[in-house]
């Protein structure tokens, strides 16, 4: 199934999209697409094939929010593909690099992102990330997969000075708002026949800067859930990014970062795809 809200945001309303192209409301089945409907996929799949001729239709000109709300912890992987880790001028981690992005960055796949007041080193990172389907504490890697519910595409967008010039952590540097575009779906797992055997590519003002597979992924995603639930717990709902291939701004040279203007395409194979356009922030 391809779950996705849809509406004004913060209003946004629960829908499928189906496989033939048709949305639908899933409202009189579920308030909302969040953690607590990931325990209950089988039921709504059940509900969806019963009432998709019935449901109200979702136009398609209706504007998409992110796939999921009610997410606890946003998680990103550092440096999990070899060639990036190269360009980014870094040695490979030993085990999974995870650092924390705000959930407040979370926003809709299409939706403008916001430069930050002042901000000079706005870069992209196209990511296959995961939803956590049901409470995770020292998973082992041969159960990993019990534990995931699906797919997303996230655009990790980063600001590099305050990623790395700043003091402490790179949280500073991804977590403004609108630097979480979700979706345009959470498709789940049993779409997705292999999740690292995926392209995955993005675009700037037209031009393909990256172009990987997750074939090259340092840290599968087992090994991801089974590490980070050794450090805290996972809940339902929580999304894990799995890190962003060669290609991004910062590792150009000279470096190219991104202004107000520029769009941003990306997809992921059986995720659909992304869209956003640069503003700049008003004060
Ligand atoms: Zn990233």
């Amino acid at each position: 199934m391809k779950l996705l809200r849809y509406g004004a945001p913060e209003k946004e309303k629960p829908g499928v999209a189906l496989p033939n192209g048709k949305r639908i409301d899933i409202s009189e089945f579920v308030a909302d697409v969040n953690g607590a409907l990931l325990g209950n996929l089988d039921r709504l799949a059940i509900w969806v094939d019963a009432n998709q001729n019935s449901a109200p239709a979702i136009s398609l000109n209706e504007r998409l929010g992110p796939p999921i709300t009610g997410v606890s912890k946003l998680i990103g992987v550092g440096l999990n593909y070899a060639q990036h880790a190269t360009e980014a001028g870094m040695t490979l981690p030993t085990e999974p690099l995870i650092f924390f992005k705000s959930t407040t960055a979370i926003t809709g796949p299409y939706d403008n992102v916001i430069i930050p007041k002042g901000a000079m080193k706005v870069d992209w990172e196209v990511e296959l990330a995961f939803v956590i389907g049901k409470k995770a504490q020292y998973v082992s890697r041969e159960q990993a997969m019990d534990f995931v519910a699906g797919y997303l595409i996230h655009n990790d967008i980063s600001e590099r000075e305050y990623q790395f010039e700043r003091a402490g952590q790179w949280v500073k540097g991804k977590s403004c708002d609108t630097f979480a575009p979700l979706g345009p779906y959470l498709v789940t797992k049993d779409e997705i026949g292999d999740p690292h055997r995926l392209n995955l590519w993005l675009k700037v003002n037209g031009e393909l800067v990256q172009n990987s597979n997750t074939a090259d992924l340092v840290f599968s995603i087992p090994e991801i859930v089974a590490n980070i639930s050794q450090y805290m717990t996972l809940l339902p709902g929580d999304i894990i990014s799995t890190g962003t291939p060669f290609g991004v701004g910062f590792g150009l040279q000279p470096p190219r970062y991104l202004k107000a203007g520029d769009v941003m395409e990306l997809g992921v194979d059986g995720l659909g795809m992304q869209r956003q356009l640069l503003v700049s922030a008003v004060h």
